[in-house]
């Protein structure tokens, strides 16, 4: 460990419950636990400032009934540390929120981070000091903490969509989000639930709420694409082998498009195959539909990027549906079209489908008369009002710059992120923006965080700040910050990358987008390029001496 050549001045704090740090690090999900960990291992004095009551962030906050990750255990699993990769041991193939929450918690005792980490305490301003060059942070609490960096690992998605729906507050009954589900017992047995939205969170909680429910409404306005999990205890030969070769899975993941090596045995969806859809004949394309299923849907080569093959795919994709659903209308009503295969976040759901043969749930399909207002009894439609005594919002998340919009962040010259991000978010490699120094994002806009396995994304978004800091410390700079041209060329770059694709073709709605967010600019918000490629120019331009930073 190397200490720093030319010392900060401690900042001093008359009041006592202020201090000053190295580096603040806001949030404490995968990303904050790991950040803490890994500065403190690099001598830095760092603390954490987390608005829920416990760690884990995202398996803090989702505890719905079904809550499941649809990456395989072994692979959405922190790298750092060998101990912790041999002491731990998964118990299903896709891990559900208790496990994950379980495996958070332990790293938080294992690394003794906690007495790092005040809970129960968000961060409403974080203010950059041009002339002494530290950044303020504040929170709802009116506890001060001065650093010289700031860290912000917010979540890309952490801050619940509630649409405003007119006569919210009059539902005499129970309302609840999947995002925000009640610790403890909430008793659901025999109860009338309206559930309102048809996305991953939906579509997991289904199943699991119709088993309790006395009657379930489905309210849907979109039809989603969703494919079985197979989901299943793990094969302890399989987390043996990986046990055996952590190091070179770890590797492999970082090489891989989707940060996911594929080498559990898990099948999350089969495809794309080495045959274009558009040279198969009907017999063929049948064929496929027997053996696949659902995935038939993805099993070719030119599914993902040739709209007609797309639409031939999603032809698949509907034929699946009316042969799992019984009645017909219904099969119908539950198809997905009008937008691409893959223009959305994958679903991956158990029984999805199957659950509407149930007598005890009703598709609401809000295409045949929309929501006008919640009642004190349950929910108006444009067809009908549904008695309720439940209500569970499943309607998403202020996708990626949510969570950063709602703080007040303002960097040189008072200027506020809110405004520099008015016509959408402006990044360079989603790390840092300008006017805003020493300042970093993890799984920032214009990362590839989202459209891939967020452990590894996240440990190396940290392990390049990491090193960054140490880099200033090490040569006696004192910050960070991109040139406007640099950040300028990476904001055209990652939108360059997305055009011509099915995420972001015009008949695409989807959170990547913004789309979800009445009012929000329509900016294609991850990095597509893929994984090793973002990491390959990551590192290119960090030997490259910081190329696109100015270090002062
Ligand atoms: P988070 O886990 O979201 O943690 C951010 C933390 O910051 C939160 O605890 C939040 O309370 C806190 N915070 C935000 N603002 C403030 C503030 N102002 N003050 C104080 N604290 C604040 N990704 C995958 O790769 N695979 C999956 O299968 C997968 N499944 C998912 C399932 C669900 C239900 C959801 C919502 C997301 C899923 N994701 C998945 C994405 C998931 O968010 C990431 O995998 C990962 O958890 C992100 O970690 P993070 O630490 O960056 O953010
Ligand atoms: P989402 O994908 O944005 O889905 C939100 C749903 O709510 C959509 O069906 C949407 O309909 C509906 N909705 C929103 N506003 C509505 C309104 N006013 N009236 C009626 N319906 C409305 O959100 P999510 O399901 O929470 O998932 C978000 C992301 O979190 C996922 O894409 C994924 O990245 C992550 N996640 C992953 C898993 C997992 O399996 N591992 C589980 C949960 C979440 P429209 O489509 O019509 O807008």
């Amino acid at each position: 460990m190397s200490s720093p050549r030319r010392p900060r001045p401690r900042v001093h704090h008359e009041d006592e419950s202020a201090v000053d740090v190295d580096v603040v690090i806001v949030g404490a999900g995968m990303a904050g636990l790991y950040a803490l960990y890994h500065f403190r291992e690099l001598g830095f004095s760092a603390v954490v400032l987390e608005a829920g009551g416990g760690v884990g962030g995202t398996w803090y906050w989702n505890r719905y009934p079904g809550a499941r990750c649809d990456v395989p255990s072994l692979e959405y699993s922190y790298g750092f540390s060998e101990e912790l990769q041999q002491e731990w041991e998964w118990s299903e193939v896709f891990p559900g929120q208790e496990e994950l929450e379980g495996y958070f918690n332990h790293v938080a005792d294992r690394f003794d981070l906690r007495r790092d980490i005040r809970l129960n305490t968000r961060v409403t301003a974080v203010t950059f000091d041009e002339d002494e060059e530290i950044w303020t942070v504040d929170t709802e609490h009116g506890d001060r903490i001065t650093a010289q960096f700031c860290v912000m690992a917010t979540g890309p998605l952490s801050v619940p969509n509630v649409p405003d729906l007119p006569g919210r507050d009059a539902f005499r009954g129970r309302v609840v989000q999947t995002s925000r589900w009640p610790q403890g017992e909430l008793d659901l047995a025999g109860k009338r639930i309206g559930l309102i939205g048809t996305g991953s969170s939906g579509v997991q909680t289904t199943p699991e709420l119709a088993a309790v429910a006395g009657h379930l409404y489905v309210f849907q306005r979109t039809p989603t694409f969703t494919w079985p999990s197979r989901n299943g205890p793990l094969d302890p030969e399989v987390q043996e082998a990986w046990k055996r070769g952590y190091a070179e899975m770890r590797r492999r993941q970082r090489e891989a498009f989707g940060g996911v090596t594929g080498s559990t045995g898990a099948i999350i969806i089969q495809g794309p195959g080495d045959k274009p859809i558009l040279e198969a004949t009907e017999e063929e394309r049948l064929a496929m539909l027997e053996e696949r299923g659902f995935d038939a849907s993805r099993a070719w080569s030119d599914v993902a990027t040739n709209p007609d093959a797309n639409e031939l795919g999603a032809d698949l994709y509907r034929a699946m549906v009316r042969r799992t659903v019984t009645d017909p209308e219904l099969a119908e009503a539950l198809s997905p079209s009008g937008f691409p295969i893959g223009c959305k976040r994958p679903v991956i759901d158990s029984n999805y489908f199957e659950t509407f043969n149930r007598d005890n749930v009703t598709l609401v399909d809000l295409q045949q008369g929309g929501i006008e207002t919640i009642t004190e009894t349950g929910i108006q439609t444009g067809q009908g009002h549904f008695d309720l005594d439940v209500i569970v919002f499943a309607t998403g998340f202020d996708a990626m710059t949510g969570a950063l919009a709602r703080i007040g962040i303002h960097g040189r010259d008072g200027v506020a992120l809110r405004d520099a991000w008015a016509n959408g978010p402006r990044t360079y490699l989603g790390l840092q923006m300008v006017g805003f120094p020493n300042l970093f994002t993890v799984s920032g806009p214009g990362s590839p965080s989202v459209l891939a396995n967020m452990v590894v994304c996240s440990e190396q978004h940290v392990e390049w700040i990491g090193a960054c800091l140490a880099h200033l410390r090490e040569h006696g700079f004192t910050t960070i910050e991109p040139t406007p041209e640099a950040q300028d060329d990476w904001v055209e770059h990652v939108n360059e990358v997305g055009q011509g694709t099915m995420y972001t073709a015009p008949t695409c709605n989807s959170w990547y987008l913004g789309a979800n967010i009445p009012g929000k600019p329509r900016v294609f918000l991850p990095y597509l390029a893929g994984l090793p490629a973002y990491i390959e120019k990551v590192e290119a331009i960090t030997s490259g001496g910081y190329e696109g930073f100015t270090l002062s």
